[in-house]
């Protein structure tokens, strides 16, 4: 995984922690203005002047969150950045600083540890967020990484998840199912791989697909959009498990239900594809497969006319009354079934459910 044939590599107790802390400080390059103080002294001093200060952390676990048979570690640094700063954006907030802590074991070379840091910092860099601290230590097995985002939003700007309304539209951005499809090509491709290491597939048919499971962005430019176009979000959830699963949250936390139209899912051409070599239904990846990182968020009916027709946005449903339920309404309102965060399982019953309702209807 990180052989290099020209240049041995080199072990971590060689350069030891605080040699690995001065590399990781003399890589990273400030740019907030409200870092004071970054990595080399006990703590990090921030300044947010009138801002609020927005928090959130994430944990990865190797063999859990990711498998680095086929995630390469840039990406993997890369992906951790944006989950991170996805949910900073789901508060409406601009991401400004992360703080990053790993534990590594023995297995892992400084080589490999330089990798997972030019993803961290690519994405720093792009999204313009300084790295102002962390914790280096050792693991017995694999990489655990933790990050911890900070950002910053102007009080009354900061949307949660408990403040949709009755009526309000549900909208979501950009497209789904696409990272749930690029797992599927991943797992499937290491299997043959694993079979015939020869084999060098081309994987050009899948290249969005396995983009947005592999360097999935966070939609700080929806955050910056949104405040343009002058809509304030009135709920918002950053979708990280599955349209499902954040719908329900929504709904639980502000007491309404939701009807979201199958029709009006925003998926990519390669999710339709995909979903057809996959035999699954590309509507219950977008529902069920997680790890898009799209924004969903409600807003008031006399706000739509800010939103109709940019391209960025979908409307896909409303609120309804909480007695009501969440719901998926298929074409044509072919049928009509309850909204369930349980996955697959649930998706297999989704699907039965549908072939009945379809069945009955003709
Ligand atoms: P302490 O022993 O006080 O926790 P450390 O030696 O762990 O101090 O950390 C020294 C400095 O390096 C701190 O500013 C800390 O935030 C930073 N740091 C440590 N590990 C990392 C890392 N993996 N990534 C970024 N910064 C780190
Ligand atoms: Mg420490």
């Amino acid at each position: 995984m990180f052989e290099n044939k020209q240049n041995p590599l080199t072990p971590l107790s060689e350069i030891g922690e605080f040699g690995l802390i001065h590399r990781i400080k003399n890589a990273v390059k400030l740019q907030q203005p409200g870092t004071e103080k970054g990595i080399g002294d006990d703590a990090a001093v921030l300044d947010f002047k009138t801002y609020k200060t927005v928090v959130a952390t994430d944990m990865l676990t190797e063999g859990v969150h990711f498998n680095l048979g086929y995630v390469p570690l840039k990406h993997l640094g890369y992906k951790a950045v944006t989950s991170n700063l996805s949910d900073i954006c789901a508060m409406n907030a601009i991401p400004t600083q992360i703080l990053v802590s790993i534990a590594v074991s023995d297995r892992f070379p400084l080589e490999a540890i330089d990798e997972l840091y030019q993803g961290i910092l690519i994405a720093c860099n792009k999204y313009n967020v300084d790295v102002v601290g962390g914790d280096t230590t050792s693991s017995n097995s694999g990489l655990i990484i933790s990050i911890t985002a900070l950002g910053q939003q102007k009080a009354d700007k900061i949307v949660y998840r408990n403040s949709a309304k009755y009526n309000d539209l549900l909208v979501v951005t950009g497209d789904l199912g696409a990272a749930y499809f690029g797992l599927q090509i991943l797992e499937r491709e290491n299997e043959v791989w694993k079979v015939n290491p020869q084999v060098q597939p081309d994987l050009t048919a899948y290249d969005y697909i396995l983009s947005r499971q592999l360097r999935p962005e966070a939609r700080v430019d929806i955050i910056k959009l949104l405040d343009k176009l002058e809509v304030q979000p009135t709920a918002m959830i950053d979708i990280s498990d599955g349209l499902a699963s954040e719908t329900m949250h929504l709904a639980e936390q502000s007491e309404v239900g939701f009807h979201i139209f199958e029709e009006k899912i925003p998926m990519d051409h390669q999710v339709i594809h995909a979903g057809e070599e996959f035999k699954i239904n590309p509507a219950m990846a977008a529902l069920n497969g997680g790890e898009d990182y799209e924004l969903l968020f409600t807003i008031s009916m006399k706000d739509y006319d800010k939103i109709k027709g940019n391209p960025n946005f979908s409307v896909i449903g409303h609120a309804v009354s909480q007695s009501e339920g969440c719901h998926l309404i298929g074409r044509d309102n072919s049928f009509k079934t309850e909204l369930n965060a349980q996955g697959w399982d649930a998706f297999k019953k989704y699907k039965s459910e549908m072939k009945k309702s379809q069945t009955t209807e003709e």
